[in-house]
């Protein structure tokens, strides 16, 4: 049996994929131990980790980002977690360190401690052909130039970082792109863009979806075929009138129409029509096993797990990698996408209808379905960790 070490950035979206992962680590008899705050402790608890506390209360990442403002938060953060991420692992030994792609204390966590690490992409996966959004590039720059307190905020911390600690395979700007020997991608080849412009190191192991915990307060037996559900994730938020005209726009076409108000509270949508469900949370692979529509905002986990349902979507990119999301899913005929500033609610009605009566999308996200879950998942992930650590020598074998 091995010791396994999660550090993440404190993000719904970043650590759900990672939670079944650790339960089936748990299963096979390793040790797993998960840096992560006060927030999510209850969830990596439950899937059986123990919990390192990061120090302060709060996220380390307070949303929704600017590439340049993520990168300087980013940058602080690692300076402010590390100390205590450092003694904390330094005490217990792991034999291999997990991080997520955009948690850069992750690969100086596992240069300082010297063990193998392997990186996770809750993202796609960012190379030559598929540019991350945080990139050095001239957009960047200019972004950089009209905000120059995070230019030089991010900066002083990266130096600081280099001065400090090792941070060799920490990328110079591209903080949410931290590549390792061994790089597990919660998404299929299918889906991911240019996926043969990658090499060995990265394996495309499809969404990590595993059983959430149930949700009894949940009106499952109130929902009506076809059931319609709109969500924009749980960084981004469009606020109440944004959701309301989707709601609006969608309730003629139900079904239930089911809406996660996210940052946003419910009474804010004021008076609904009968056949709308809203809550700030909702159980959401739970819901797209019965969904026929998802509007959402393309984060890749709600992507990938409509996929992993084979539920068409529409698409309403707010920021980060969510528009290039949203081009794989129409180039592969999954889904339509609008811009927030044409979403408005004529369109998302007729595209929503377009969706829901044209067979192609449904076929297309069938098609998909079968590569999402023909890819592997979390019991993927596990192997292909627990081969990491044989490689390495560092697997124990368990005892009969
Ligand atoms: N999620 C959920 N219920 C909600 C809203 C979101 O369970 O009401 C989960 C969803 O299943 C997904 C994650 O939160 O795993 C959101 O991740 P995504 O990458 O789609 O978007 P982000 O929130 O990071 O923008």
């Amino acid at each position: 049996m091995s010791t396994v070490a999660f550090v993440n950035v404190a993000l719904r979206g970043h650590i759900n994929p990672t939670l079944p992962v650790v339960a089936e680590l748990v299963r096979r008899g390793h040790t797993v131990t998960y840096h992560t705050t006060a927030a999510f402790e209850p969830d990596v608890a439950a899937a059986g980790a123990t919990v390192f506390r990061y120090p302060g209360d709060g996220p380390p990442l307070a949303g929704p980002p600017t590439p340049v403002t993520l990168l300087e938060q980013l940058a602080r953060t690692a300076l402010e977690t590390l100390p205590s991420v450092l003694s904390d692992l330094r005490l217990t030994r792991p034999d291999v360190l997990v991080h997520g792609a955009a948690c850069p204390w992750g690969p100086v966590t596992a240069a300082e401690l010297g063990v193998p690490a392997v990186s996770l992409f809750t993202t796609m996966a960012f190379g030559r052909r598929v540019p991350s959004p945080a990139r050095a590039s001239r957009t960047l720059l200019a972004e950089a130039l009209t905000r120059p307190r995070s230019l030089l905020g991010y900066l002083r911390a990266r130096l600081l970082l280099a001065r400090r600690y090792r941070t060799r395979g920490l990328p110079l700007v591209d903080l949410v792109n931290a590549r390792q020997p061994l790089n597990l991608v919660f998404t299929s080849r299918a889906f991911q863009p240019e996926a043969a412009s990658f090499d060995r190191a990265y394996r495309f192991i499809g969404p990590s979806v595993g059983a959430r915990p149930s949700d009894p307060a949940f009106p499952f037996d109130t929902l009506r075929p076809p059931v319609l559900y709109v969500s924009l994730g749980t960084v981004f938020d469009a606020g109440p009138s944004v959701l309301r005209s989707f709601v609006a726009a969608l309730a003629p076409l139900g079904g239930t129409v089911v809406v996660a108000t996210g940052g946003t509270d419910p009474a804010a949508l004021g008076a609904l029509p009968d056949n709308v469900v809203a809550r700030r949370f909702v159980p959401q692979p739970e819901l797209l096993s019965r969904a026929a529509l998802f509007v959402t905002h393309g984060g890749m986990n709600s992507v990938n797990e409509a996929l992993y349902a084979g539920v068409p979507v529409l698409v309403v990119p707010q920021g980060a990698d969510q528009p290039q999301v949203a081009r794989r899913v129409t180039e592969l005929g999954a889904g339509l996408t609008v811009r927030p500033a044409d979403a408005t609610e004529a369109a998302v009605h007729a595209l929503a209808r377009r969706l829901l009566t044209e067979p192609r999308f449904r076929e297309a996200a069938s098609a998909l379905r079968v590569e999402q879950r023909r890819a592997g998942g979390h019991l993927r992930a596990a192997d292909e960790i627990e081969a990491l650590l044989r490689r390495t020598g560092r697997h124990e074998k368990r005892e009969a």
